[in-house]
């Protein structure tokens, strides 16, 4: 599956058809699998997206009127004035603190580093319990206002799909987004989708939730979409493993990214402070070390490595070893 690249040629979804089959919205399910298979044409995929000056940040908002054709109207570019549209403004302000928290902690311009456009497209479909990054823009439903309601409101769910992007242009020949390369494509949206988050409400490692989606799920079928701090317990039916114990065979790649998550976590937590000055720092310089097919195993040596090429070899190196020894990844 070479080209079963996430999110290059195919859509890359917050919410996994499984979920949504569980908790009984068949329609958004088939939606999300029809539009995961789809394959966008070269063209259309944005790589040769025109690049603006480091620092630059060109934000634009389309509404497409609960249709699904894409991007649909535009409703707000780069700098322009508030919508009467608050879902427009909270997908604007999200992908704006997305960019800051690339820019400012990683100097990092942009999705591609290059300064590409941030599109979104928000009211897509009708009633559709899901956010997608297509590979070269972000998509949101409004939630069908049960289930879910809405999904441009949460700073993480925007983080995590602009981060599938980011990987994308990041892991030499990006991460194959099945087995385990799906589950750590997954994986590396949550950290990073987790510490915009955290970096915009100026929270320590102590005072996060490590809640993946809160907020947006309504309360009888579950607090969040996932966990990083207790994988399998954000919601009813979630099944994600903690550790390797829990590993699951040809497991969806929103499940076994428990596992990478946890690992994440528990760096996290021994280093201590902001994650984004610590722990995120040695993710980051993780990606361009990964291949399209790297394991979980691959990827704990990697960020081992990494630790050593920022820190050196010390208590930071020893903490993200430890950490991947916990779910019993090494
Ligand atoms: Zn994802």
């Amino acid at each position: 599956m070479a080209d079963d690249r996430c999110c290059s040629a195919h859509a890359c979804f917050i919410v996994p058809p499984k979920l949504l089959r569980k908790l009984g919205d068949l329609d958004t399910a088939l939606l999300s699998e029809r539009l995961r298979g789809q394959r966008l044409a070269f063209k259309e995929m944005g790589f040769a997206a025109v690049g603006v000056p480091a620092g630059g940040e060109r934000r634009t908002i389309y509404d497409a009127g609960h249709a699904t054709r894409l991007p649909g109207a535009l409703v707000r570019g780069e700098g322009g004035p508030r919508s009467k549209d608050e879902v427009v403004n909270q997908a604007y302000d999200s992908s704006g603190d997305t960019y800051d928290f690339y820019w400012k902690t990683f100097k990092r311009n942009s999705v591609d580093g290059r300064g590409m456009r941030l599109d979104s497209t928000v009211h897509y479909g009708t009633r559709f319990n899901n956010a997608f990054w297509n590979g070269r823009q972000m998509v949101y439903g409004d939630g069908d206002g049960q289930l879910f309601t809405g999904f441009a409101s949460a700073i993480d769910v925007v983080g995590h799909e602009l981060t599938h992007g980011v990987t994308q242009y990041t892991v030499p020949g990006g991460l194959t987004y099945d087995g385990q390369s799906g589950a750590l494509n997954e994986s590396i949206s949550d950290v990073f989708g987790t510490l915009v988050k955290q970096w915009k409400l100026g929270q320590d490692v102590n005072a996060a939730s490590w809640l993946i989606g809160e907020g947006i799920m309504g309360a009888k079928y579950g607090k969040a979409l996932r966990s990083m701090k207790a994988p399998g317990t954000a919601w009813t039916g979630d099944d994600q493993p903690g550790d390797m114990g829990g590993y699951v065979q040809d497991g969806d790649v929103h499940t076994n990214s428990g596992i990478p998550n946890h690992a994440f976590f528990l760096a996290a937590m021994a280093l201590g402070g902001h994650a984004w000055e610590k722990a995120g720092p040695i993710w980051y310089r993780t990606l361009p070390m990964l291949h399209p097919d790297a394991t979980f195993a691959e990827a704990a040596r990697a960020t081992i490595d990494a630790a050593g090429l920022l820190y050196g070899a010390g208590a930071e190196q020893a903490a993200v070893q430890a950490a991947w020894k916990g779910v019993k990844v090494l």
